[in-house]
C-alpha cells in the first residue's frame, strides 16, 4: 500500500482508505468484516462523520481493539461548527467511535458560521489530546484562503473533496491551491458514488484496456489514477469485503505516464465550474 503525507506536518497514510456513508445501510456484520478486511489490506485511513447515520457505530465495531493501526477521520456538521458547539460534537463522535481521539476533524462544508469560531474550537480540541489536526472539505480555493487567514499556514491538514473521472473539477484550481499550501486533497466518491463509467461507453473501454494491461479492474485503475499525485488520497466506501480487498490492491498499482495521458483524454477535465461541485 503506496502511503503519502497528511499535510505539510501530518504522518504518511495510506493512499486508499475507507469511506463510511450509508454502510450503516446494509448488513452491519458484513460492513464490519468488510472494514476489517480493509485495514489487513493497508487501508487504515478510515473517513467517517457525525452526518453518517451509525457509521460511527460501524466503524467502532471494526476498529475494536486495533485503533492504534488506524488513521481516524470524521466531521462536523456546519449547523453545529460553533466553539461550543465544535467540542460538544467531537465529544459526542468520540463516545460513539469509542476512541479517545480523531487522528483529523474536519468540517464537513462550508456554513454561516464564521470560520474563527471553529478554529478556536479546533485549536481547543488539539491542546485536550481530543484531536491530533484538522481540515475542511468542500471548500473551494475562496473558502480556503479565508480559512487560511482565519487560522494561518500549516494548520489546515486535508480539504476533502468530489473527485472522480467523470469529475475532475478540484484540477482546476483547489488542486494546485492545496498544494502550494501543503494541504492533502482526499478525494471523495471515487467511482462517482453510483456512476461508475459503463465499460461500454468509449472512455469506459480505454479503462477496460489499462485495467487488462495491469491483470487489474477499471476501479483499480481509476483509484490509482486518482491518487498519482503525492498530495492526493482516495478514500473508496464498500460494505462488501471483496470489494474492500479490490480497492485495496489499488493501492500498489502505478499507471505509467502514457496511460495517465490516455485517461486524461478520455475523461477530459472540462472547463472550470463556477462553484465547486460537491455531494
Ligand atoms: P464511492 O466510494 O464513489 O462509491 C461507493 C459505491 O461503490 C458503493 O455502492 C460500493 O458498493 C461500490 N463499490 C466499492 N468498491 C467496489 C468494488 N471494488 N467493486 C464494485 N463496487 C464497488 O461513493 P461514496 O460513498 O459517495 O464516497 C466514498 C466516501 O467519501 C463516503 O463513503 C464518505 O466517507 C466520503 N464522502 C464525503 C463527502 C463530503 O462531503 N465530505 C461526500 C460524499 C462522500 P458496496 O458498498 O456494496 O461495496
Amino acid at each position: 500500500m503506496r502511503r503519502n503525507q497528511f499535510g505539510s506536518n501530518g504522518p504518511q497514510v495510506s493512499v486508499i482508505g475507507q469511506g463510511t456513508w450509508y454502510i450503516d445501510h446494509g448488513d452491519r456484520a458484513t460492513a464490519v468484516a468488510a472494514l476489517r478486511r480493509g485495514i489487513d489490506l493497508g487501508m487504515t485511513h478510515i473517513d467517517t462523520a457525525e452526518m453518517y447515520g451509525d457509521a460511527e457505530l460501524v466503524v467502532a465495531e471494526a476498529i475494536a481493539g486495533r485503533r492504534d493501526e488506524v488513521f481516524l477521520v470524521s466531521k462536523v456538521l456546519p449547523s453545529n461548527a460553533s466553539r461550543r458547539g465544535t467540542i460538544t460534537a467531537c465529544d459526542r463522535s468520540l463516545k460513539r467511535l469509542k476512541t479517545d481521539r480523531l487522528d483529523c476533524y474536519l468540517l464537513h462544508w462550508r456554513g454561516s458560521v464564521p470560520l474563527a469560531e471553529t478554529v478556536a474550537a479546533f485549536d481547543e480540541l488539539l491542546s485536550a489530546g481530543k484531536i491530533r489536526s484538522w481540515g475542511v472539505s468542500n471548500f473551494d480555493t475562496d473558502d480556503l484562503d479565508e480559512m487560511l487567514e482565519a487560522a494561518g499556514g500549516g494548520s489546515i491538514a486535508c480539504n476533502q473533496v468530489l473527485y472522480h473521472l467523470q469529475e475532475r473539477a478540484i484540477e482546476h484550481a483547489v488542486l494546485p491551491w492545496c498544494e502550494q499550501h501543503g494541504v492533502a486533497v482526499v478525494a471523495y466518491s471515487p467511482f462517482g458514488h453510483n456512476d461508475f463509467p459503463n465499460p461500454r461507453s468509449k472512455p469506459g473501454a480505454v479503462l477496460q484496456a489499462i485495467a487488462a494491461a495491469h491483470r487489474a479492474s477499471p476501479r483499480q485503475v481509476a483509484l490509482s489514477f486518482l491518487t498519482r499525485r503525492p498530495s492526493l488520497l482516495a478514500i473508496p466506501k464498500a460494505a462488501m469485503p471483496d470489494h474492500a480487498a479490490e480497492n485495496a490492491a489499488a493501492g500498489d498499482l502505478t499507471l505509467t505516464d502514457n496511460e495517465i495521458a490516455a485517461l486524461d483524454q478520455a475523461f477530459p477535465r472540462g472547463p472550470r465550474p463556477r462553484g465547486l461541485p460537491m455531494l
